[in-house]
C-alpha cells in the first residue's frame, strides 16, 4: 500500500476542511481513486463530526408480502419476484400477514418494514387493510413500507395520483418510506436492468411527493451492475438535489447487487461473483463525503455481510440495519447472509469496532445507550 495519500483525495480533504461542498469532479474522483484508506478515513472524520462514535440500529421485522410481479421478466437484476401462476408465487392474506408480524408481539420489534412485487391483485384495499389491522394489533410497531415504485403502481392500477394514494396509505397507518426501486437512476442502466421500472426521475418525483406531505423517506442505490462511475455521481446528484429541496430523506443506503439467481447475473458471467469489499466500503465512504446534507448512511449487512459492515463503521457508516427477521428478497439472489441477527449479536458487532451501540425509532431519536460493557439481556 502507498505511503502517501492519492493527491486527489487530499485535495478533496483540503475541500471538505475548507467547508466547501463537493462537486461532481469531486466525486468522480473519489469513486475512481485506489485509495481506499484515505477516502475511508476522511469519510470517518466527516461523520464523528456528526455523529460522534455513537451507531445506531433499529429493531425491525421485514414483512414481503407478495412476490408477484408485472416486472418479472424485465427487472433483470431481481430473483424474487414470480409471475402469478409461476412456482414459488405467493400473496399473503392478512391472517399470513398477522401471522408473520406476530413476533412483534414481544414488545422489542419497533418498526415493520414492508416491501413486495407490483402485484395486480395487492392494490390501495389490499395495502390499506393491512396497515389498519397492523396498527390495531401492534399500535407500537411504526410502518415503513412500499418503495417509491410500489406507490406509483397502486397509483396506476387504481388511476390515482401519488399524492392521493400517500394520502390514503397514511391515514391507514404509514408512517415513511423505504428507499427501495432506485436501481440507478441513469436511463441507458434502466433500459438495460430494469426496462419498465419507474424511471429515475419519477423515482425523485414520488419522494417529493411524500416529503412534502410530511411522510419521510429512506433513497438508495443499487451498484455493482452494469452502471459506470458517472452513472453513479449523477444518482448522488439527483439525491442530494431533493434533499437540498425538502430535507425528507432521512438516511442513504447503497445497495450491493447480487448476481446469483437473476438472468442479468447469467448474462453478464458474474454468478457466484458479489460486489468487492472494496467497492462496497467506497460506495459507503463515498455517499458520506458527498451526500453532504445527509445526516445517515447505513450498511445493509444483509448485502455486504457483517465483517464488511462492521468495517464500514469506520468509512463513514453511523447506521447498521436492525435486527432483521425473515429477510426474503436478497436471499432470493444469493445472499449468504442470516436472515435476521440477534439484539445481543448487533451489540457485539458494534462494540467490536470500537463504538457505542445505540438502539434508535425510526426517526433516528435515539432510545437507549448501550454504553455497559456487557450486552443487556434481550426483553430488559
Ligand atoms: Fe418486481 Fe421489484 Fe423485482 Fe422489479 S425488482 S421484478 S419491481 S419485485
Amino acid at each position: 500500500m502507498s505511503q502517501v495519500a492519492d493527491p486527489v483525495v487530499t485535495r478533496i480533504a483540503g475541500k471538505i476542511a475548507a467547508g466547501e461542498r463537493l462537486d461532481a469532479a469531486d466525486a468522480l474522483a473519489l469513486y475512481d481513486s485506489h485509495d481506499l484508506i484515505a477516502i475511508g478515513a476522511l469519510a470517518d472524520r466527516v461523520n464523528r463530526a456528526k455523529n460522534g462514535d455513537t451507531v445506531t440500529f433499529a429493531a425491525n421485522q421485514h414483512i414481503n408480502p407478495t412476490n408477484v410481479c408485472v416486472l418479472r421478466t424485465t427487472c433483470t437484476f431481481c430473483g424474487y419476484a414470480r409471475l402469478p401462476k409461476e412456482a414459488g408465487a405467493y400473496r399473503y392474506t392478512l391472517d399470513q400477514v398477522l401471522a408473520e408480524a406476530a413476533s412483534a408481539a414481544d414488545g422489542l420489534t419497533k418498526e415493520f418494514h414492508i416491501v413486495g412485487g407490483l402485484d395486480m391483485k395487492a392494490g390501495l384495499a389490499y395495502y390499506q387493510e393491512m396497515f389498519r389491522a397492523l396498527k390495531s394489533n401492534f399500535p407500537h410497531v411504526h410502518i415503513k413500507a412500499l418503495t417509491a415504485v410500489e406507490i406509483a403502481h397502486i397509483a396506476r392500477i387504481e388511476k390515482m395520483t401519488w399524492r392521493d394514494v400517500l394520502i390514503a396509505l397514511r391515514e391507514a397507518g404509514l408512517d415513511t418510506m423505504p428507499g427501495g426501486g432506485a436501481e440507478t437512476f441513469s436511463a441507458a442502466v434502466r433500459e438495460q436492468i430494469a426496462g419498465k421500472k419507474l424511471a429515475g426521475a419519477d423515482y425523485i418525483g414520488v419522494h417529493r411527493t411524500a416529503h412534502e406531505l410530511g411522510i419521510r423517506t429512506n433513497c438508495t442505490m443499487l451498484y455493482g451492475h452494469v452502471e459506470t462511475h458517472q452513472d453513479r455521481v449523477e444518482h448522488l446528484m439527483m439525491l442530494r438535489s431533493l434533499q437540498d429541496e425538502t430535507g425528507g430523506f432521512l438516511a442513504y443506503v447503497p445497495l450491493a447487487y447480487h448476481p446469483d439467481d437473476n438472468a442479468l447475473g447469467t448474462e453478464l458471467h458474474r454468478e457466484g461473483t458479489a460486489t468487492s469489499g472494496v467497492d462496497d466500503l467506497k460506495m459507503l465512504a463515498v455517499g458520506r463525503l458527498f451526500l453532504d446534507n445527509f445526516r445517515h448512511i447505513k450498511s445493509h449487512w444483509i448485502m455486504v455481510s457483517q465483517p464488511l459492515s462492521q468495517i464500514s463503521l469506520h468509512f463513514g457508516v453511523n447506521d447498521l440495519e436492525g435486527t432483521v427477521v425473515r429477510e426474503k428478497i436478497y436471499h432470493a439472489v444469493g445472499a449468504h447472509t442470516p436472515q435476521g441477527m440477534t439484539l445481543d449479536g448487533l451489540l457485539e458487532l458494534i462494540r467490536g469496532a470500537g463504538k457505542i451501540p445505540a438502539e434508535r425509532d425510526s426517526f433516528y431519536n435515539v432510545l437507549r445507550v448501550f454504553d455497559s460493557p456487557a450486552p443487556e439481556p434481550v426483553g430488559a
